[in-house]
């Protein structure tokens, strides 16, 4: 393989993955448990200097229940955004000051359940604040979501902060926050979102600054001292193997470092330092597992998988590369060059394009890489494609289903067909009324 600087590595033998499509048919989702907590692990002895640290996972990269449990037991909380994240969190055994609620547009409904479970609330608005007060009370903790506007530089995925619909203009932070204490909140956090898979340290340390110095400001300007900073997620992953991964412990150090130099004078330590990250912590953990059914050659090769863009969308919808193995092949030679696609009617329905494999069979196992954030969670059923089945890869070799597969019942479930026939008894004599009146026209 050329060039290439990681290995993508896929936990499984070819034998040992056909044993598991006996009784889970492919596709499917795995996700290995036992690297999930050692990054787990990974990350909070990183940031292990800062006390109060916290990670808030971001329930909506993979909404699993078990995992979710897997991450509350090595001392992780739920960053939620909708009423399905928060019930999950509560299911999974997170509540309190362990979930995170970070949404926007919120339903009033919403505000209420996070209040219920006495979840920190990150409003996404200065317009919320009555809505919330109304709602359920201004709570003695809440947080702030800070859009810097032009003060900050766009990245590709999320674009420029000011054209964003998201946080508050530093001048609402201001005013946001001296209301809420007006109205009996006693403990702060900011909160600032401006980035996704991002791998450029430098960044990821200036949004640390960016919302350190905000705090230095809230403290200057209002007396307030702020509890907490959530820098969020958006820690990125190297897709590509010949991206270069985050340091996360040089990344910690750069941030403690600037930590000493605005933090300590300013008089705010200890402020205790928020990431919601999602994709960092089990993006390179998950796969999806998916069989060749076709090879169809026309002008290009197209090798037509059981998966679709319905099971993961990330390349069809960002172009975004994920990388592709045959199973049992890994170690032959690249020289056969293949569009990967899967059988949703839309001509971008693409795992690869133009991607040198070494030659693909029909029958093949083929594992598409980086599937364990934010690939799951995004499935649809759009042509009437059903979610696939979630599996985890325990510690001691065995598999466990998280998630079944959907059936055709599931599909239809909202749908009754019992009320089909008199609906069209009654579209028959609909018909023939019209053309009665039409007859006497
Ligand atoms: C999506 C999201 C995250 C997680 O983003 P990743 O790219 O998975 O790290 C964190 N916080 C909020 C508010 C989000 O919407």
């Amino acid at each position: 393989m050329s060039g290439e600087t990681i290995l993508k590595r896929f936990p499984l033998s070819l034998e040992e993955t056909e044993r598991i499509c006996r009784a889970h048919p492919t596709p499917f989702h795995l996700y290995d448990e036992e690297s999930i907590r050692l990054n787990a692990r990974r990350l909070l002895a990183a940031f292990s200097w800062n006390r109060g640290f916290r990670e808030y996972f971001a329930v909506k990269a993979t909404p699993n229940p078990f995992i979710l449990s897997v991450l509350r037991e090595e001392g992780f909380g739920a960053d939620a955004s909708s009423l399905a994240e928060l019930v999950l969190s509560e299911r999974s055994g997170i509540t309190g000051e362990s979930i995170m609620f970070s949404s926007n547009d919120t339903p009033v409904a919403e505000f209420a359940k996070a209040s219920e479970l006495g979840a920190i609330i990150n409003l996404d608005d200065i317009s919320h604040i009555p809505v919330l007060e109304r709602a359920c009370g201004i709570p003695e903790v809440i947080s702030v979501r800070y859009n810097p506007g032009r003060l900050r530089a766009g990245s590709a995925i999320m674009g420029n902060p000011e054209e964003a619909k998201y946080g508050f203009t530093r001048e609402q932070v201001f005013e946001g926050l001296a209301t809420l204490r007006d109205k009996g909140a006693r403990r702060f956090g900011l909160h600032s979102f401006i980035v996704s898979n991002e791998l450029n340290a430098a960044y990821l340390a200036d949004t640390a600054s960016m919302l350190f110095e905000l705090a230095r400001d809230v403290k200057d300007r209002l007396g307030i001292r702020v509890e907490f900073v959530n820098m969020s997620g958006g820690f990125g992953i190297p897709y590509r193997p010949e991206d270069a991964p985050l340091d996360i412990e040089a990344l910690s150090a750069e941030i403690r470092a600037r930590y000493e130099r605005t933090v300590v004078p300013a008089g705010l330590d200890p402020l205790a330092l928020y990431l919601e990250c999602g994709r960092f912590v089990t993006g390179p953990y998950g796969w999806l597992v998916s069989r060749v059914l076709h090879i169809k050659r026309i002008y290009k090769t197209h090798v037509g998988l059981d998966a679709c863009m319905a099971n993961l969308m990330r390349p069809a919808i960002y172009g975004a590369y994920h990388h592709v193995s045959v199973l049992g092949k890994e170690d032959r030679l690249a020289d056969s060059l293949y569009d990967v696609t899967g059988s949703l009617c839309e001509s971008f329905d693409r795992f690869a394009v133009d991607r040198e494999l070494p030659e693909i069979s029909i029958g093949d196992l083929v594992v598409i890489h980086d599937a364990g954030a934010h690939g799951h969670s995004m499935g649809f059923n759009y042509n009437g494609k059903l979610r696939s089945a979630e599996l985890l890869l325990r510690g001691d070799g065995s598999v466990l289903e998280i998630r079944r597969a959907e059936t055709l019942g599931d599909h239809f479930a909202t749908l009754d067909f019992s009320k089909l026939g008199k609906f069209s008894e009654d579209g028959r004599a609909d018909a023939r009324d019209t053309e009665g009146r039409d007859g006497r026209r």
